[in-house]
């Protein structure tokens, strides 16, 4: 950029100085010939009447006072030249214009083009009694002008060139510098805070540094959350690999007791088959919910605009009917039919979720109400119980994955730190929100808010 700008400024210093040369040279030369051919009528005239010095005379006179050469011819009336101050001329000068115009009128003039280099001669011819005076002056050529002129237009115009482009250099080098300012100060990782400035002088660059800062600003945000989720996804594999190996563990470990006979009493055998059984299942519905998760991750699944909240939430209370009544827990659906857009089959999840946390978490004789309204354009999913609640340094960290506030508990009583983690999810997937509210002891209401 740098440099096509002093090109772009050179060149037309150089091409404006010669058009400015020439031009000049072309006025001055117009100038310059106008006031010969004055000057040459001027002396024409002047010496119209003197009759006291003879042409000869005139013509010393003319020489000694002027550094060029004035021709002084004197004509006779039948033309014939009696002194010519350049040679000897003998051809008569009758049918030359000025000498006849000067006959006729008392002056002519006429400018006549020697043939070489384009040099032309002014004449200018006076009536002088009976005769005719006629003074010549030979103009000098272009040429020769322009030769004369050439070394000092060089000079100054080289000097004008020289500076211009100095002048460029800094000029352009001043004009580029905000932008290899810009250029420093965007390196990201070693100067994420500072913001992009430039010297006050630059204001119209400011659009460009605001446009530059925002998508920074942006790819900053990008990065973190790039940096965010492989954090996420390196925890979650270490957090996998843990929770698969707490039940593998018991299963292998009383698997092989059985094997070896260790374990004969009948009593025995059935404790530890169960102990088996039970960590099997944890097993597996750990890996179902690992799946779930991942499934939800890829956010690959059909929506239907009409998904019957109520029918859904019904359907979910009902496949957990047994478990609550086993755990002498009530659960009562209650609300209005909504319609949600949606996915069936992960709303189906999330009541499944909430409700089975609410059955889990209850005590005995417990209750647990699931309603489903509307609000403001959002359908409003709710699911309260009357159970043990939840910390308040443990709120903000229920819905992490593997996340649980009495890991044994949770344990014992089959959970594997996940449901809450597909809830958010499943939420997050339908553009809603969550709300939680719980006080230890009497209760939790987990409230989804979802755009329909
Ligand atoms: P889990 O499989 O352990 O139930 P979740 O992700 O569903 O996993 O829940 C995370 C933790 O949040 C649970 O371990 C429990 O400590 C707490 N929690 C969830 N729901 C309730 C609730 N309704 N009442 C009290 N605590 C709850």
């Amino acid at each position: 950029m740098q440099k096509r700008i002093s090109r772009v400024i050179a060149i037309t210093v150089t091409v404006a100085v010669v058009i400015f040369g020439l031009a000049a040279f072309a006025v001055s030369f117009t100038i310059y010939t106008g006031e010969a051919e004055d000057t040459l009528k001027a002396i024409a005239i002047m010496y119209s009447d003197d009759y006291e010095h003879t042409a000869e005379e005139i013509h010393q006179r003319l020489s000694t006072a002027l550094d060029y050469e004035i021709r002084v011819t004197e004509i006779a009336s039948d033309g014939t030249v009696l002194y010519d101050s350049s040679a000897s001329i003998t051809e008569n000068h009758l049918n030359r214009k000025e000498v006849r115009e000067a006959f006729e009128t008392g002056i002519g003039q006429d400018t006549r083009s020697s043939s070489t280099l384009g040099e032309i001669t002014f004449y200018c011819a006076v009536r002088h009694g009976d005769e005719v005076l006629r003074f010549a002056r030979q103009r000098t050529s272009i040429l020769s002008v322009a030769l004369g002129l050439i070394s000092i237009m060089l000079l100054v115009g080289g000097i004008i060139v020289i500076v211009s482009v100095a002048t460029s250099v800094v000029i352009s080098q001043k004009l580029t510098k905000p932008f290899a300012d810009i250029v420093k100060q965007l390196d990201i990782l070693n100067n994420p805070e500072n913001k992009i400035t430039v010297d006050a002088e630059y204001e119209e660059l400011q659009p460009i540094i605001d446009t530059i800062e925002s998508l920074r600003h942006k790819l900053r945000r990008y990065i973190q959350k790039l940096k965010d989720a492989e954090q996420i996804r390196a925890e979650f594999s270490a957090n996998v690999s843990h929770e698969l190996k707490t039940p593998l563990t018991t299963i292998k470990g009383f698997g092989e007791m059985l094997e070896n006979g260790l374990i004969t009493d009948s009593e025995d055998v059935k404790k530890y088959g169960g102990t088996i059984y039970r960590e099997s299942t944890r097993l597996l519905s750990l890996i179902n919910d690992i799946i779930r998760l991942s499934e939800i991750e890829e956010n690959d699944v059909t929506v239907n605009p009409e998904v019957d909240l109520l029918e859904i939430a019904n359907a979910a209370a009902d496949s957990l009917a047994d478990k609550a009544e086993n755990n002498s827990v009530s659960i009562t659906v209650q609300g209005e039919r909504t319609f949600a857009h949606a996915n069936q089959m992960y709303i189906g999840e999330l009541f499944a979720n909430l409700i089975d946390n609410a059955i889990k978490y209850n005590k005995q004789g417990g209750s647990v109400i699931v309603s489903v309204t509307k609000s403001d354009g959002n359908a409003v999913i709710s699911v309260k119980d009357t159970g043990i609640g939840i910390p308040d340094d443990s709120k903000e960290r229920i819905f992490e994955r593997f996340y649980r506030v009495d890991k044994s508990h949770s344990r014992a009583i089959g959970g594997t730190g996940l449901g809450l983690s597909i809830v958010k999810h499943i939420v997050n997937y339908h553009k809603g929100r969550i709300e939680l509210e719980s006080t230890l002891g009497v209760g939790t209401e987990i409230t989804v808010y979802l755009p329909m």
